[in-house]
Protein backbone atom coordinates (compact mmCIF):
# COMPACT_ATOMS: atom_id res chain seq x y z
CA UNK A 1 0.00 0.00 0.00
CA UNK A 2 3.02 2.54 1.15
CA UNK A 3 4.63 1.28 -2.75
CA UNK A 4 1.15 2.45 -4.32
CA UNK A 5 1.27 5.84 -2.98
CA UNK A 6 4.49 6.29 -3.33
CA UNK A 7 4.09 5.59 -6.76
CA UNK A 8 1.14 7.44 -7.27
CA UNK A 9 2.78 10.30 -5.68
CA UNK A 10 5.75 10.61 -7.65
CA UNK A 11 3.15 10.41 -10.93
CA UNK A 12 1.36 13.07 -9.54
CA UNK A 13 4.75 15.28 -8.91
CA UNK A 14 5.94 14.97 -12.42
CA UNK A 15 2.28 15.56 -13.47
CA UNK A 16 2.25 18.70 -11.83
CA UNK A 17 5.89 19.71 -12.36
CA UNK A 18 5.27 19.07 -16.18
CA UNK A 19 1.99 20.94 -16.51
CA UNK A 20 3.25 23.74 -14.22
CA UNK A 21 6.72 24.37 -15.98
CA UNK A 22 4.72 23.68 -19.36
CA UNK A 23 1.84 25.94 -18.80
CA UNK A 24 4.14 29.53 -18.66
CA UNK A 25 5.97 28.19 -21.31
CA UNK A 26 2.67 27.74 -23.21
CA UNK A 27 1.29 31.37 -22.10
CA UNK A 28 4.97 32.81 -22.86
CA UNK A 29 4.27 31.56 -26.68
CA UNK A 30 0.84 32.38 -26.34
CA UNK A 31 1.87 36.27 -25.63
CA UNK A 32 4.62 35.60 -27.88
CA UNK A 33 2.53 34.86 -30.93
CA UNK A 34 -0.39 37.69 -29.83
CA UNK A 35 2.50 40.46 -29.47
CA UNK A 36 4.12 39.15 -33.04
CA UNK A 37 0.53 39.96 -34.24
CA UNK A 38 0.03 43.08 -32.19
CA UNK A 39 3.22 44.45 -33.41
CA UNK A 40 2.44 43.41 -36.93
CA UNK A 41 -0.89 45.03 -37.28
CA UNK A 42 0.83 48.27 -35.83
CA UNK A 43 3.35 47.98 -38.30
CA UNK A 44 0.69 47.71 -41.13
CA UNK A 45 -0.87 50.52 -39.55
CA UNK A 46 1.77 52.93 -39.37
CA UNK A 47 2.41 51.90 -43.04
CA UNK A 48 -1.08 52.26 -44.26
CA UNK A 49 -1.12 55.95 -41.81
CA UNK A 50 1.96 56.82 -43.89
CA UNK A 51 0.77 55.63 -47.54
CA UNK A 52 -2.30 57.86 -46.96
CA UNK A 53 -0.67 60.63 -46.15
CA UNK A 54 1.58 60.04 -49.33
CA UNK A 55 -1.17 59.61 -51.44
CA UNK A 56 -3.18 62.53 -50.01
CA UNK A 57 -0.18 64.72 -50.49
CA UNK A 58 0.36 63.39 -54.54
CA UNK A 59 -3.44 63.88 -55.11
CA UNK A 60 -3.28 68.16 -53.56
CA UNK A 61 0.24 68.31 -55.46
CA UNK A 62 -1.41 67.24 -58.92
CA UNK A 63 -4.39 69.65 -58.20
CA UNK A 64 -2.80 72.36 -57.10
CA UNK A 65 -0.09 72.21 -60.29
CA UNK A 66 -3.83 71.97 -62.34
CA UNK A 67 -4.78 74.86 -60.46
CA UNK A 68 -1.61 76.80 -61.29
CA UNK A 69 -1.58 75.79 -64.62
CA UNK A 70 -5.19 77.15 -65.05
CA UNK A 71 -4.03 80.39 -63.68
CA UNK A 72 -1.62 80.91 -66.08
CA UNK A 73 -2.78 84.04 -68.45
CA UNK A 74 -0.48 83.42 -71.34
CA UNK A 75 -1.80 82.12 -74.81
CA UNK A 76 -1.69 78.64 -73.94
CA UNK A 77 1.31 77.10 -75.99
CA UNK A 78 3.16 80.00 -76.29
CA UNK A 79 6.78 80.00 -75.37
CA UNK A 80 6.16 82.32 -71.75
CA UNK A 81 3.35 79.50 -70.98
CA UNK A 82 5.59 76.57 -71.72
CA UNK A 83 8.25 78.12 -69.39
CA UNK A 84 5.56 78.61 -67.08
CA UNK A 85 4.52 74.83 -67.58
CA UNK A 86 7.73 73.58 -66.52
CA UNK A 87 8.47 75.92 -63.79
CA UNK A 88 5.20 74.03 -62.27
CA UNK A 89 6.64 70.46 -63.20
CA UNK A 90 9.90 71.19 -61.88
CA UNK A 91 8.18 72.64 -58.56
CA UNK A 92 5.60 69.77 -58.22
CA UNK A 93 8.08 66.62 -57.96
CA UNK A 94 4.67 64.40 -58.13
CA UNK A 95 4.08 66.10 -61.58
CA UNK A 96 6.52 64.42 -64.36
CA UNK A 97 4.64 66.45 -67.50
CA UNK A 98 2.22 69.32 -67.75
CA UNK A 99 0.57 70.31 -71.26
CA UNK A 100 -2.62 71.39 -73.40
CA UNK A 101 -5.15 69.53 -75.08
CA UNK A 102 -7.98 71.17 -77.41
CA UNK A 103 -11.71 70.23 -76.96
CA UNK A 104 -11.29 67.33 -79.47
CA UNK A 105 -8.69 65.54 -77.22
CA UNK A 106 -5.49 66.15 -79.12
CA UNK A 107 -1.86 67.21 -77.71
CA UNK A 108 -1.74 70.77 -78.14
CA UNK A 109 1.75 71.27 -76.70
CA UNK A 110 3.91 69.80 -73.26
CA UNK A 111 5.98 71.02 -71.13
CA UNK A 112 8.73 68.22 -71.95
CA UNK A 113 8.09 68.14 -76.02
CA UNK A 114 7.17 71.73 -76.42
CA UNK A 115 4.54 72.63 -79.02
CA UNK A 116 3.67 69.29 -81.15
CA UNK A 117 0.49 69.97 -82.25
CA UNK A 118 2.67 70.08 -85.34
CA UNK A 119 5.02 68.01 -86.19
CA UNK A 120 5.19 63.65 -85.82
CA UNK A 121 3.35 63.79 -82.74
CA UNK A 122 0.74 66.04 -84.46
CA UNK A 123 -3.19 64.88 -84.02
CA UNK A 124 -1.77 62.47 -81.44
CA UNK A 125 -5.38 62.25 -79.03
CA UNK A 126 -5.77 61.05 -75.65
CA UNK A 127 -8.51 58.71 -75.14
CA UNK A 128 -11.29 59.22 -73.57
CA UNK A 129 -10.77 59.96 -69.41
CA UNK A 130 -11.66 57.01 -67.19
CA UNK A 131 -13.02 59.42 -64.82
CA UNK A 132 -14.78 62.81 -63.77
CA UNK A 133 -15.01 64.33 -60.69
CA UNK A 134 -17.56 66.78 -59.54
CA UNK A 135 -14.80 69.84 -59.45
CA UNK A 136 -14.54 69.48 -63.50
CA UNK A 137 -11.78 67.33 -63.04
CA UNK A 138 -11.08 64.23 -65.44
CA UNK A 139 -8.52 61.61 -64.91
CA UNK A 140 -7.13 58.80 -66.70
CA UNK A 141 -6.65 55.79 -64.50
CA UNK A 142 -5.00 53.62 -67.27
CA UNK A 143 -2.01 54.66 -68.18
CA UNK A 144 -1.61 57.06 -70.93
CA UNK A 145 1.13 56.09 -73.07
CA UNK A 146 2.83 60.10 -73.12
CA UNK A 147 4.91 61.72 -75.28
CA UNK A 148 7.74 61.74 -73.21
CA UNK A 149 7.55 57.69 -73.62
CA UNK A 150 6.56 56.96 -69.46
CA UNK A 151 3.40 55.21 -68.93
CA UNK A 152 1.13 58.35 -66.76
CA UNK A 153 -1.65 58.48 -64.34
CA UNK A 154 -2.93 61.93 -66.05
CA UNK A 155 -5.35 64.45 -64.25
CA UNK A 156 -7.19 67.14 -66.60
CA UNK A 157 -9.39 70.01 -66.95
CA UNK A 158 -10.72 72.65 -69.37
CA UNK A 159 -7.95 71.67 -71.96
CA UNK A 160 -4.75 71.36 -69.69
CA UNK A 161 -3.23 68.32 -67.68
CA UNK A 162 -0.70 67.14 -65.49
CA UNK A 163 1.07 63.87 -66.12
CA UNK A 164 2.13 61.90 -62.49
CA UNK A 165 4.48 58.69 -62.45
CA UNK A 166 1.80 56.65 -60.36
CA UNK A 167 4.83 55.71 -58.32
CA UNK A 168 4.97 58.99 -56.92
CA UNK A 169 1.92 57.88 -54.69
CA UNK A 170 4.05 54.83 -53.22
CA UNK A 171 7.60 56.54 -53.47
CA UNK A 172 9.72 56.02 -50.38
CA UNK A 173 7.27 53.70 -49.20
CA UNK A 174 8.34 50.33 -50.39
CA UNK A 175 12.33 49.63 -49.43
CA UNK A 176 11.99 45.75 -51.36
CA UNK A 177 14.52 45.28 -54.25
CA UNK A 178 12.57 46.66 -57.24
CA UNK A 179 10.09 48.29 -55.84
CA UNK A 180 10.12 52.05 -56.52
CA UNK A 181 13.44 53.96 -56.26
CA UNK A 182 13.68 56.05 -53.47
CA UNK A 183 13.40 59.85 -55.06
CA UNK A 184 14.58 61.76 -52.06
CA UNK A 185 17.54 62.45 -53.79
CA UNK A 186 16.15 65.62 -55.78
CA UNK A 187 14.08 66.74 -52.95
CA UNK A 188 12.87 69.87 -54.15
CA UNK A 189 10.92 73.22 -52.01
CA UNK A 190 7.72 71.50 -52.33
CA UNK A 191 9.09 67.89 -51.24
CA UNK A 192 6.39 65.48 -50.69
CA UNK A 193 6.24 63.78 -47.14
CA UNK A 194 8.37 60.94 -47.15
CA UNK A 195 8.21 58.43 -43.96
CA UNK A 196 10.92 56.76 -44.42
CA UNK A 197 11.62 53.47 -45.95
CA UNK A 198 9.14 50.54 -44.41
CA UNK A 199 10.06 47.13 -45.16
CA UNK A 200 8.14 44.40 -47.39
CA UNK A 201 4.61 45.44 -47.68
CA UNK A 202 2.00 45.21 -50.85
CA UNK A 203 0.52 48.87 -51.07
CA UNK A 204 -1.79 49.89 -53.33
CA UNK A 205 -4.22 53.64 -53.81
CA UNK A 206 -7.22 53.53 -54.70
CA UNK A 207 -9.64 55.20 -56.01
CA UNK A 208 -12.98 55.03 -53.95
CA UNK A 209 -15.14 56.55 -56.10
CA UNK A 210 -14.28 54.50 -59.32
CA UNK A 211 -13.86 51.12 -57.06
CA UNK A 212 -10.48 51.09 -59.31
CA UNK A 213 -6.18 50.83 -58.80
CA UNK A 214 -4.43 54.10 -59.39
CA UNK A 215 -0.72 52.81 -58.31
CA UNK A 216 0.49 49.34 -56.74
CA UNK A 217 4.30 48.53 -55.43
CA UNK A 218 6.01 45.98 -57.91
CA UNK A 219 5.29 43.29 -55.46
CA UNK A 220 1.09 43.65 -55.22
CA UNK A 221 -0.91 42.20 -57.43
CA UNK A 222 -3.68 45.17 -58.22
CA UNK A 223 -6.42 42.86 -58.27
CA UNK A 224 -5.98 41.18 -54.90
CA UNK A 225 -5.48 44.93 -53.30
CA UNK A 226 -8.69 45.77 -55.00
CA UNK A 227 -10.39 42.41 -53.47
CA UNK A 228 -8.74 43.67 -50.32
CA UNK A 229 -10.11 47.06 -50.65
CA UNK A 230 -13.88 45.77 -51.55
CA UNK A 231 -13.93 43.54 -47.80
CA UNK A 232 -16.50 44.77 -45.03
CA UNK A 233 -14.58 47.19 -43.22
CA UNK A 234 -15.54 45.73 -40.69
CA UNK A 235 -14.44 42.42 -41.42
CA UNK A 236 -11.10 41.62 -38.84
CA UNK A 237 -7.68 43.16 -40.29
CA UNK A 238 -5.89 40.34 -39.71
CA UNK A 239 -7.78 36.75 -38.18
CA UNK A 240 -9.20 34.58 -40.69
CA UNK A 241 -7.62 36.52 -43.90
CA UNK A 242 -3.90 34.32 -45.05
CA UNK A 243 -2.88 37.89 -45.75
CA UNK A 244 -3.07 40.49 -42.92
CA UNK A 245 -3.99 43.78 -44.42
CA UNK A 246 -5.36 47.25 -43.31
CA UNK A 247 -7.16 49.50 -45.36
CA UNK A 248 -7.22 53.58 -44.86
CA UNK A 249 -9.76 56.03 -46.39
CA UNK A 250 -9.28 59.24 -46.59
CA UNK A 251 -12.08 62.19 -45.55
CA UNK A 252 -10.82 64.29 -47.69
CA UNK A 253 -9.97 63.00 -51.01
CA UNK A 254 -12.03 60.04 -53.08
CA UNK A 255 -8.85 57.84 -52.04
CA UNK A 256 -8.10 55.05 -49.90
CA UNK A 257 -5.04 52.96 -49.05
CA UNK A 258 -4.27 49.01 -48.83
CA UNK A 259 -1.40 47.62 -46.75
CA UNK A 260 -0.95 44.06 -46.99
CA UNK A 261 1.44 41.79 -45.09
CA UNK A 262 2.42 38.70 -47.18
CA UNK A 263 2.96 35.51 -44.42
CA UNK A 264 6.65 35.72 -44.09
CA UNK A 265 8.71 32.76 -44.44
CA UNK A 266 8.93 30.69 -41.22
CA UNK A 267 12.87 31.39 -40.74
CA UNK A 268 11.91 34.71 -40.79
CA UNK A 269 8.37 34.42 -38.46
CA UNK A 270 11.16 32.98 -35.92
CA UNK A 271 13.33 35.21 -35.85
CA UNK A 272 11.28 38.34 -35.32
CA UNK A 273 9.12 36.08 -32.62
CA UNK A 274 9.70 38.29 -29.43
CA UNK A 275 11.57 35.52 -27.56
CA UNK A 276 12.29 37.52 -24.53
CA UNK A 277 8.44 36.85 -23.64
CA UNK A 278 9.40 33.08 -24.68
CA UNK A 279 12.33 32.63 -22.63
CA UNK A 280 10.24 34.70 -19.47
CA UNK A 281 8.23 31.86 -20.26
CA UNK A 282 10.06 28.99 -19.68
CA UNK A 283 11.68 30.81 -16.98
CA UNK A 284 8.73 31.63 -15.08
CA UNK A 285 7.64 27.67 -16.03
CA UNK A 286 10.96 26.37 -14.38
CA UNK A 287 10.81 28.39 -11.18
CA UNK A 288 6.69 27.64 -10.29
CA UNK A 289 7.87 24.05 -10.83
CA UNK A 290 10.52 24.13 -8.50
CA UNK A 291 8.19 26.04 -6.31
CA UNK A 292 5.73 23.26 -6.73
CA UNK A 293 8.02 20.76 -6.13
CA UNK A 294 9.21 21.71 -3.02
CA UNK A 295 4.95 22.64 -2.26
CA UNK A 296 5.08 19.12 -3.24
CA UNK A 297 7.68 17.28 -0.92
CA UNK A 298 6.65 19.76 1.87
CA UNK A 299 3.09 18.93 1.80
CA UNK A 300 1.94 16.27 0.01
CA UNK A 301 4.49 13.82 1.03
CA UNK A 302 4.04 11.16 3.85
CA UNK A 303 6.34 13.02 5.32
CA UNK A 304 5.07 16.41 4.96
CA UNK A 305 1.27 15.57 5.97
CA UNK A 306 2.56 14.07 8.80
CA UNK A 307 4.19 17.29 10.08
CA UNK A 308 1.04 19.01 9.03
CA UNK A 309 -1.32 16.20 10.99
CA UNK A 310 0.71 16.79 14.04
CA UNK A 311 0.48 20.59 13.84
CA UNK A 312 -3.01 20.15 13.36
CA UNK A 313 -3.75 17.90 15.88
CA UNK A 314 -5.22 15.24 13.73
CA UNK A 315 -4.77 12.15 15.89
CA UNK A 316 -8.02 10.21 17.82
CA UNK A 317 -7.33 7.80 20.21
CA UNK A 318 -9.32 3.85 20.33
CA UNK A 319 -9.75 2.16 23.52
CA UNK A 320 -8.75 -1.45 23.29
CA UNK A 321 -10.58 -3.07 26.52
CA UNK A 322 -8.31 -5.17 28.72
CA UNK A 323 -10.36 -7.55 31.02
CA UNK A 324 -9.36 -10.06 33.88
CA UNK A 325 -9.21 -13.37 32.32
CA UNK A 326 -10.77 -14.96 35.66
CA UNK A 327 -13.87 -13.02 35.94
CA UNK A 328 -13.80 -11.45 32.33
CA UNK A 329 -14.25 -7.85 33.71
CA UNK A 330 -13.05 -4.88 32.01
CA UNK A 331 -9.39 -3.62 34.20
CA UNK A 332 -8.62 -0.84 31.57
CA UNK A 333 -7.85 -0.13 28.13
CA UNK A 334 -4.65 0.18 26.00
CA UNK A 335 -4.69 3.45 24.10
CA UNK A 336 -4.52 3.02 20.46
CA UNK A 337 -3.35 6.29 18.38
CA UNK A 338 -5.29 7.26 14.37
CA UNK A 339 -4.90 10.01 12.18
CA UNK A 340 -7.67 11.24 10.68
CA UNK A 341 -6.79 12.00 7.46
CA UNK A 342 -9.18 13.28 4.91
CA UNK A 343 -11.92 11.67 6.54
CA UNK A 344 -10.10 8.36 6.46
CA UNK A 345 -8.94 6.56 9.62
CA UNK A 346 -5.20 5.59 9.13
CA UNK A 347 -3.84 2.51 11.04
CA UNK A 348 -0.48 3.50 13.34
CA UNK A 349 1.68 0.51 11.26
CA UNK A 350 1.13 3.12 8.09
CA UNK A 351 2.35 6.05 10.04
CA UNK A 352 4.43 5.28 13.38
CA UNK A 353 7.38 4.32 11.56
CA UNK A 354 7.43 6.91 9.70
CA UNK A 355 7.21 9.53 12.44
CA UNK A 356 9.72 7.53 14.76
CA UNK A 357 12.12 8.45 11.48
CA UNK A 358 11.35 11.90 11.19
CA UNK A 359 11.29 12.80 14.88
CA UNK A 360 7.01 13.46 14.97
CA UNK A 361 6.70 10.63 17.39
CA UNK A 362 7.26 12.28 20.50
CA UNK A 363 4.61 14.60 19.81
CA UNK A 364 2.55 12.01 19.05
CA UNK A 365 2.88 10.89 22.21
CA UNK A 366 2.51 13.63 23.64
CA UNK A 367 -0.96 14.19 22.03
CA UNK A 368 -2.41 10.63 22.74
CA UNK A 369 -1.52 11.72 26.66
CA UNK A 370 -3.67 14.89 26.15
CA UNK A 371 -6.11 13.00 24.31
CA UNK A 372 -6.65 10.21 26.90
CA UNK A 373 -7.00 12.92 29.82
CA UNK A 374 -9.55 14.94 28.45
CA UNK A 375 -11.55 11.94 27.29
CA UNK A 376 -11.52 9.64 30.06
CA UNK A 377 -9.67 11.59 32.35
CA UNK A 378 -13.01 12.09 34.59
CA UNK A 379 -13.93 9.07 33.97
CA UNK A 380 -10.31 7.67 35.52
CA UNK A 381 -10.28 10.14 38.56
CA UNK A 382 -14.29 8.89 39.13
CA UNK A 383 -13.62 5.30 39.15
CA UNK A 384 -9.49 4.63 40.39
CA UNK A 385 -9.62 0.82 39.36
CA UNK A 386 -9.39 1.51 35.58
CA UNK A 387 -6.50 2.59 33.80
CA UNK A 388 -4.96 3.21 30.35
CA UNK A 389 -1.88 2.25 29.39
CA UNK A 390 0.24 4.09 26.50
CA UNK A 391 2.67 2.78 23.91
CA UNK A 392 5.82 4.29 23.85
CA UNK A 393 8.58 4.61 21.41
CA UNK A 394 11.98 3.90 22.00
CA UNK A 395 12.69 7.95 21.39
CA UNK A 396 10.24 8.27 24.73
CA UNK A 397 12.33 5.58 26.34
CA UNK A 398 15.66 7.49 26.30
CA UNK A 399 15.18 10.56 28.47
CA UNK A 400 12.83 11.32 31.34
CA UNK A 401 10.93 14.07 28.91
CA UNK A 402 7.55 12.05 28.80
CA UNK A 403 7.65 11.55 32.59
CA UNK A 404 8.12 15.15 33.19
CA UNK A 405 5.18 15.99 31.35
CA UNK A 406 2.99 12.64 32.39
CA UNK A 407 3.68 13.39 36.13
CA UNK A 408 1.98 17.45 36.34
CA UNK A 409 -0.69 16.36 33.69
CA UNK A 410 -2.05 13.32 36.28
CA UNK A 411 -1.99 15.59 39.04
CA UNK A 412 -3.70 18.17 37.44
CA UNK A 413 -6.52 15.70 36.46
CA UNK A 414 -6.02 14.05 39.64
CA UNK A 415 -5.54 10.60 38.22
CA UNK A 416 -3.55 8.10 40.51
CA UNK A 417 0.01 7.65 38.48
CA UNK A 418 -0.67 4.00 38.50
CA UNK A 419 -4.00 4.63 36.15
CA UNK A 420 -1.58 5.80 33.63
CA UNK A 421 0.61 2.39 32.29
CA UNK A 422 3.72 2.26 30.43
CA UNK A 423 3.93 0.02 26.86
CA UNK A 424 7.39 -0.10 25.90
CA UNK A 425 8.14 -2.63 23.20
CA UNK A 426 12.01 -4.13 22.61
CA UNK A 427 12.86 -2.02 19.89
CA UNK A 428 12.53 0.94 22.33
CA UNK A 429 15.72 -0.96 24.75
CA UNK A 430 18.01 -0.20 21.77
CA UNK A 431 19.82 1.94 24.40
CA UNK A 432 19.85 -0.31 27.02
CA UNK A 433 20.71 1.81 29.87
CA UNK A 434 19.06 5.07 28.42
CA UNK A 435 15.70 2.65 28.62
CA UNK A 436 16.39 0.94 31.60
CA UNK A 437 16.71 4.25 33.89
CA UNK A 438 13.91 5.79 32.30
CA UNK A 439 11.73 2.56 33.38
CA UNK A 440 13.08 2.80 36.47
CA UNK A 441 11.76 6.85 36.40
CA UNK A 442 8.34 5.63 35.29
CA UNK A 443 7.84 3.17 37.88
CA UNK A 444 9.00 5.11 40.95
CA UNK A 445 6.73 7.94 39.94
CA UNK A 446 3.95 4.92 39.90
CA UNK A 447 3.45 4.34 36.28
CA UNK A 448 3.37 0.71 36.01
CA UNK A 449 5.62 -0.31 33.12
CA UNK A 450 4.51 -3.85 30.71
CA UNK A 451 6.82 -5.01 27.91
CA UNK A 452 5.02 -5.26 24.92
CA UNK A 453 5.19 -7.75 22.40
CA UNK A 454 7.06 -9.83 24.14
CA UNK A 455 9.16 -12.86 22.60
CA UNK A 456 9.40 -11.25 19.26
CA UNK A 457 12.79 -9.54 19.83
CA UNK A 458 15.91 -11.90 20.32
CA UNK A 459 16.92 -10.17 23.85
CA UNK A 460 13.72 -10.63 25.46
CA UNK A 461 15.15 -12.56 28.46
CA UNK A 462 18.28 -10.61 28.85
CA UNK A 463 16.02 -7.29 29.25
CA UNK A 464 14.11 -9.02 31.87
CA UNK A 465 17.34 -9.89 34.06
CA UNK A 466 18.51 -5.95 33.36
CA UNK A 467 15.80 -4.59 34.49
CA UNK A 468 12.19 -4.89 36.26
CA UNK A 469 9.07 -4.18 34.74
CA UNK A 470 5.22 -5.05 36.10
CA UNK A 471 3.85 -6.97 33.47
CA UNK A 472 4.66 -8.90 29.90
CA UNK A 473 2.82 -8.81 27.06
CA UNK A 474 2.21 -11.97 24.80
CA UNK A 475 2.58 -11.29 21.48
CA UNK A 476 -0.16 -11.75 19.16
CA UNK A 477 1.64 -14.14 17.06
CA UNK A 478 2.09 -16.71 19.84
CA UNK A 479 -1.50 -16.21 20.84
CA UNK A 480 -2.76 -17.05 17.36
CA UNK A 481 -1.11 -20.49 17.46
CA UNK A 482 -3.07 -22.01 20.11
CA UNK A 483 -4.72 -25.00 19.35
CA UNK A 484 -2.77 -25.75 16.23
CA UNK A 485 0.66 -27.77 16.33
CA UNK A 486 2.88 -25.28 15.30
CA UNK A 487 6.13 -25.63 17.10
CA UNK A 488 5.41 -21.90 18.61
CA UNK A 489 2.31 -22.71 20.12
CA UNK A 490 3.68 -23.44 22.91
CA UNK A 491 5.66 -20.19 23.48
CA UNK A 492 2.77 -18.22 25.25
CA UNK A 493 2.61 -21.22 27.80
CA UNK A 494 6.21 -20.86 28.52
CA UNK A 495 6.20 -17.03 28.64
CA UNK A 496 3.54 -17.59 31.23
CA UNK A 497 5.65 -19.65 32.87
CA UNK A 498 8.56 -17.66 33.29
CA UNK A 499 6.57 -14.41 34.01
CA UNK A 500 5.83 -15.87 36.86
CA UNK A 501 8.56 -17.21 37.95
CA UNK A 502 9.84 -13.27 38.17
CA UNK A 503 6.53 -12.05 39.75
CA UNK A 504 5.01 -10.33 37.01
CA UNK A 505 1.71 -10.25 35.93
CA UNK A 506 1.03 -11.70 32.05
CA UNK A 507 -1.33 -9.87 29.18
CA UNK A 508 -2.23 -11.50 26.20
CA UNK A 509 -2.98 -9.68 22.98
CA UNK A 510 -4.95 -10.71 20.25
CA UNK A 511 -7.36 -12.89 21.82
CA UNK A 512 -10.11 -13.63 19.12
CA UNK A 513 -11.41 -17.09 20.08
CA UNK A 514 -12.74 -18.62 23.49
CA UNK A 515 -10.48 -21.92 23.32
CA UNK A 516 -7.22 -18.80 23.40
CA UNK A 517 -8.59 -17.40 26.63
CA UNK A 518 -9.40 -20.57 28.36
CA UNK A 519 -6.10 -21.80 27.66
CA UNK A 520 -4.46 -18.32 28.88
CA UNK A 521 -5.81 -18.72 31.92
CA UNK A 522 -5.51 -22.04 32.42
CA UNK A 523 -1.63 -21.59 32.08
CA UNK A 524 -1.77 -18.70 34.39
CA UNK A 525 -2.31 -15.59 31.97
CA UNK A 526 -4.32 -13.15 34.64
CA UNK A 527 -5.25 -10.64 31.67
CA UNK A 528 -6.43 -10.80 28.10
CA UNK A 529 -6.95 -8.44 25.05
CA UNK A 530 -8.76 -9.31 21.65
CA UNK A 531 -11.88 -9.05 19.69
CA UNK A 532 -13.27 -11.83 21.55
CA UNK A 533 -14.08 -9.19 24.44
CA UNK A 534 -13.67 -5.61 22.52
CA UNK A 535 -12.35 -4.61 19.57
CA UNK A 536 -10.53 -0.97 20.25
CA UNK A 537 -13.16 1.54 21.06
CA UNK A 538 -13.91 5.32 21.48
CA UNK A 539 -13.89 6.83 24.66
CA UNK A 540 -17.89 6.94 25.23
CA UNK A 541 -17.77 3.34 23.78
CA UNK A 542 -15.35 2.25 26.47
CA UNK A 543 -17.40 3.94 29.08
CA UNK A 544 -20.55 2.02 28.26
CA UNK A 545 -18.42 -1.09 27.78
CA UNK A 546 -17.19 -0.76 31.47
CA UNK A 547 -20.59 -0.19 32.83
CA UNK A 548 -22.25 -3.34 31.20
CA UNK A 549 -19.09 -5.66 32.47
CA UNK A 550 -18.82 -3.66 35.61
CA UNK A 551 -22.94 -4.80 36.03
CA UNK A 552 -22.33 -8.24 34.65
P1 LIG B 1 0.15 -3.19 19.79
O1 LIG B 1 0.58 -2.31 20.88
O2 LIG B 1 0.61 -4.59 19.84
O3 LIG B 1 -1.40 -3.03 19.70
C1 LIG B 1 -2.23 -4.10 19.47
C2 LIG B 1 -2.68 -4.08 18.05
O4 LIG B 1 -3.41 -5.27 17.78
C3 LIG B 1 -3.65 -2.95 17.76
O5 LIG B 1 -3.50 -2.60 16.41
C4 LIG B 1 -4.99 -3.59 17.96
O6 LIG B 1 -6.04 -2.95 17.26
C5 LIG B 1 -4.74 -4.94 17.38
N1 LIG B 1 -5.62 -5.98 17.96
C6 LIG B 1 -6.12 -6.01 19.20
N2 LIG B 1 -6.86 -7.12 19.38
C7 LIG B 1 -6.83 -7.81 18.20
C8 LIG B 1 -7.39 -9.05 17.76
O7 LIG B 1 -8.10 -9.77 18.49
N3 LIG B 1 -7.13 -9.44 16.49
C9 LIG B 1 -6.35 -8.67 15.66
N4 LIG B 1 -6.12 -9.13 14.43
N5 LIG B 1 -5.79 -7.49 16.04
C10 LIG B 1 -6.04 -7.08 17.32
P2 LIG B 1 -3.28 -1.13 16.03
O8 LIG B 1 -4.18 -0.28 16.80
O9 LIG B 1 -3.28 -1.08 14.57
O10 LIG B 1 -1.84 -0.83 16.54
C11 LIG B 1 -0.76 -1.37 15.91
C12 LIG B 1 0.50 -1.04 16.65
O11 LIG B 1 0.75 0.36 16.56
C13 LIG B 1 0.41 -1.29 18.13
O12 LIG B 1 0.62 -2.62 18.39
C14 LIG B 1 1.52 -0.40 18.63
O13 LIG B 1 2.77 -1.03 18.50
C15 LIG B 1 1.47 0.73 17.71
N6 LIG B 1 0.77 1.86 18.35
C16 LIG B 1 -0.55 2.01 18.52
N7 LIG B 1 -0.80 3.16 19.19
C17 LIG B 1 0.41 3.73 19.46
C18 LIG B 1 0.84 4.90 20.14
O14 LIG B 1 0.04 5.70 20.66
N8 LIG B 1 2.18 5.18 20.20
C19 LIG B 1 3.08 4.32 19.67
N9 LIG B 1 4.36 4.61 19.78
N10 LIG B 1 2.72 3.18 19.03
C20 LIG B 1 1.41 2.89 18.93
CA1 LIG C 1 0.76 -2.03 22.88
CA1 LIG D 1 1.67 -6.17 20.61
Amino acid sequence: MKKIRRSSLAVLCAVLVLAVALAPAALGLLFAQQSLRHDETARLNRVADAALVRAEDVTRHLSSALGEIGRVPDEPCSASYLRELRRIALEHRAVRDAGAYDHSGRWQCSSLLGAVAIGALGGRKLPPPDWRGRDGVIAWFDLVHMPGGDESLVLGRDGYYVAADPAAYLDGLAARPGAIPDASTNASPNAITKPGAIPASGLGVINTEMSRVIATTPSADPSVMLALYRKPADAPADDTADTPYVVRRSVTMPIAVVVSAPREALPERLRSLPWGWLLGGVAAGVALAGWAAFFIVRHMSPRGQLTDAVRRHQFIVAYQPIVDLATRRCVGAEALVRWKHHNRIVRPDHFIPLAEHRGLIQAITDQVLDTVLLELGEFLKRYPEYYVSINLSASDLTTPRFLDILTPAVARQKVKPEQIRIEATERGFLDAEAAKEVISAFRDAGHPVYIDDFGTGYSSLSHLQNFRVDALKIDKSFVDTIGQDAASSSVASHIIEMAATLDVKVIAEGIEREEQATYLHARGAQFGQGWLFSAPLTAAEFIRYVGRTRAG
